[in-house]
């Protein structure tokens, strides 16, 4: 590899994504090893991008008895960074280690009693939650997928569909914001485009994002209207995916023009989460909390309770109490589980990484970058 083969690569590293954090934590995670990213995933084998291209990858012997050893160990998924052996071409690779993650949208079975969890995508810059305009709007559904959506480390933004359908946009935009306060809401229509090219303003080159948001309330339709082409199946595939189409297996990071797509099955619909992004998504009642006279209250018949005082004015929405609530239990029962804890690993080694590479960024240039 000469010099400008060498600059080539970085602009394929760049183009998925790759940064100067990212080098950062690569020559301390694992050095002498090759940086690739996992563009999908089907039953064990992986297609990996790296600087000599896309080729086959699968779990080294290695990785696998680091994750028996560990179960919070990290499994290689679609969006992770990953180290391949070093090699030449596009020949099958082994995936040694998977890098430290950014951020991770998970989905935990509600059902299953050991809470394991599944992480559906790595390194996301923007969770899409997608809702309609219609009657199919529906306030604590919205909530429970932005406080998902801030739990996985990214940021979130909502995306009113079918706004061509509504009579009272501002009613649902209104609904929307109460809901999800400080959350960005842009009203779209794959029909007449409206608000596409806002949602274009959050891609970028080597930005990643999702779209989630319950089946049929158009998220492969606003991803078709971005790229400009019919990229995913909308509208008639879902009948065969109810018969259990083995598309519906499929897990990819699709490249647009202007940024990369995570697209798998399971990230559409998200249940649980395990409470950090609670706080955030619910920053109004949290706040009430922290007025309560008693640190421990439990907003029923205690003295000075704002909560309760709150309620009784009407300032806080009883309905969406009960979902904070609600949610909160969940989180509880979810924090038990030990990946949450990994979780919280993960973003604080990235703090430090970042404060790092702006420091000697500012050390090397003297501005802030
Ligand atoms: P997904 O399951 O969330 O990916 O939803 P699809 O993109 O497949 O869309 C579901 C149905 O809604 C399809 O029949 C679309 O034609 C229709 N649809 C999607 N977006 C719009 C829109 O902006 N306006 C209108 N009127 N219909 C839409
Ligand atoms: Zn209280």
């Amino acid at each position: 590899m000469d010099a400008s083969d060498a600059l080539q690569g970085m602009d394929v590293l760049a183009g998925l994504g790759w940064n100067d954090r990212h080098a950062t934590l690569f020559a301390s995670e694992a050095p002498g090893l090759v940086p690739g990213r996992v563009l999908s995933e089907e039953r064990g084998q992986y297609l990996v991008a790296s600087v000599s291209g896309v080729g086959p990858a699968s779990a080294s012997g290695r990785l696998r008895h680091d994750t028996e050893l560990d179960p919070g160990a990290a499994w290689p998924t679609v969006g992770d960074w990953v180290a391949l052996e070093p090699g030449t071409g596009t020949e099958h690779r082994l995936i040694q280690r998977v890098l430290t993650r950014r951020t991770a949208v998970v989905r935990r079975s509600p059902g299953d009693r050991k809470l394991r969890s599944q992480v559906l995508a790595a390194n996301v810059d923007v969770v899409f939650v997608v809702t309609s305009v219609n009657q199919e709007f529906n306030v604590r559904r919205l909530e429970r997928y932005v406080t998902v959506a801030w739990e996985s480390g990214a940021t979130p933004i909502i995306l009113l569909s079918k706004s061509d359908l509504a009579d009272d946009l501002d009613g649902f935009r209104i609904a929307a914001e109460a809901a999800a306060p400080a959350v960005e809401i842009i009203a779209v229509s794959a029909v007449t485009h409206l608000g596409i090219e806002d949602v274009r303003a959050h891609l970028g080159a080597g930005r990643t994002v999702v779209f989630t948001g319950s089946s049929g309330v158009g998220k492969s339709s606003i991803v078709n209207a971005l790229a400009g082409e019919p990229l995913l199946d909308t509208g008639g595939i879902r009948l065969d995916d109810a018969r259990g189409r083995h598309t519906t297996t499929r897990r990819q990071l699709v490249r647009l023009v202007d940024g990369l797509l995570i697209d798998t099955p399971g990230l559409r619909e998200l249940g649980v989460m395990d409470g950090d992004g609670l706080a955030t998504a619910f920053d109004d009642v949290d706040r009430l909390v922290t007025e309560c006279r008693f640190s421990d209250c439990q907003h029923r018949s205690e003295p000075g309770c704002a909560v309760r005082a709150a309620l009784g004015s009407g300032a806080l929405d009883r309905g969406r109490f009960d979902a904070y609530q609600k949610l909160q239990r969940e989180a509880n029962r979810a924090a038990l589980a030990t990946d949450a804890l990994g979780r919280r690993a993960e973003r604080r080694k990235w703090a430090i990484i970042t404060r790092e590479v702006e420091q000697h960024a500012r050390m090397k240039y003297g501005t802030d970058r």
